[in-house]
């Protein structure tokens, strides 16, 4: 059985736009057509890259396909749309020592049986909130599913003659390359439905800069800056909450119009009191954004540094965010996405 087309899951990140440029090269087999998810929010930079991708491509005889499920930004403020949740960082009441009536403290609290000799309980500060009642949290990425494997998969089973929801006979299905480079090998895996099946070209690559086969992030943006793709942007929503400090300080200096969307977003989460009491900030300190402390440690920072075992981590993140963006099957924001709990097709 071959497949019926070959396609890219485009996220117009480094890895992915390395495919693009190698495939018209000729270094790596051709694709009918490269898959663009646009979430309606990435920055400016990003669609200018597209844009000019998507020239070159298609000089090159490769159509990119952009697919989009709706808007990532409008939703997020629609109340009928909260369901689908960004992975903002969360303050509400607290669940633990609310619920029974007393406000930062527990009485009798079952504790699991650590020592095996039998049930024992707690009474005291309560040990979520630590006394103060308001307990931190952080949204389901649902994001990803909704806004970019949703949407390639309905692409991808356009470009099959199969639109949504039509069945797809089991014979039926398209090989798509992803953007995987070695140094995240861990992130290659199945599409989880049958009509999409994944591989990753740059994990076969030769001629690494360490002697060794595949591509690593690094390969990647050696070979774009060689052939004048060197300022290819990260591609992530302007509001991503997985930020780190140092990005949103880039943006807020670099990118003021972008800042000023983003505050403006931040601000729109928590301007309808949500019936659970819960807020949501963008920024892990959960102050508004444009109060958050992007340009120093904050006290919350140091005491992930001094109590979080592994504090190194930790900080890495709080400053530079994850390395490359949010891309579909490949999402680097966050733990890897779970393609099999994708509705098939939805
Ligand atoms: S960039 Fe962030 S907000 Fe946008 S889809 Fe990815 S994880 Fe969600």
């Amino acid at each position: 059985m071959s497949a019926a087309i070959r396609t890219l899951s485009l996220g117009a990140g480094v890895q992915s736009t390395a495919l693009v440029l190698l495939a018209c090269e000729g270094r790596i087999k051709p694709f009918d057509a490269a898959i663009f998810a646009d979430t309606g929010w990435e920055p400016q930079r990003v669609y200018d890259h597209l844009d000019r991708l998507t020239e070159y491509a298609d000089a090159h005889g490769l159509p990119i396909v952009r697919v989009s499920t709706s808007n990532i930004r409008d939703d997020a403020l629609d109340p009928a749309h909260r369901f689908v949740s960004l992975p903002t960082f969360t303050l509400g009441p607290c669940p633990t020592c609310i619920p029974h009536g007393h406000l930062g403290y527990v009485y009798d609290l079952p504790l699991p049986d650590y020592d095996g000799e039998g049930p024992s309980t707690y009474t005291g500060t309560c040990p979520k909130c630590r006394g103060t009642g308001e307990a931190q949290g952080m949204g389901r990425r649902q994001c990803t599913n909704e806004y970019k494997l949703k949407a390639v998969k309905r692409g991808t089973r356009d470009l099959l003659g199969y639109p949504h929801p039509q069945p797809i006979p089991r014979d039926v299905f398209a090989d798509q390359a992803v953007g995987i480079s070695r140094d995240e090998i861990g992130r290659a895996k199945d599409s989880g439905v049958n009509y999409l099946r994944s591989y990753f070209p740059l994990l076969d690559m030769p001629g690494a800069a360490d002697g060794r086969t595949g591509w690593t992030r690094a390969d990647c943006r050696r070979y774009l800056k060689a052939h004048g793709w060197g300022a290819t942007p990260r591609s992530a929503c302007v509001g991503c909450p997985f930020k780190g400090n140092r990005e949103w300080r880039e943006m807020r200096d670099n990118h003021p119009e972008e800042w000023a969307d983003a505050v403006a977003f931040d601000h729109a989460l928590r301007a309808v009191p949500r019936e659970d009491g819960i807020r949501e900030y963008l920024h892990a300190s959960r102050v508004p954004l444009d109060e958050a402390p992007i340009d120093r440690v904050t006290g919350h920072e140091w005491r992930s540094r001094q109590t979080d075992v592994f504090g190194q981590i930790a900080d890495a993140r709080l400053e530079n965010g994850d390395p490359d963006g949010c891309s579909p099957w490949a999402c680097r924001s966050g733990e890897p996405v779970v393609a099999a709990e994708v509705p098939d097709g939805a």
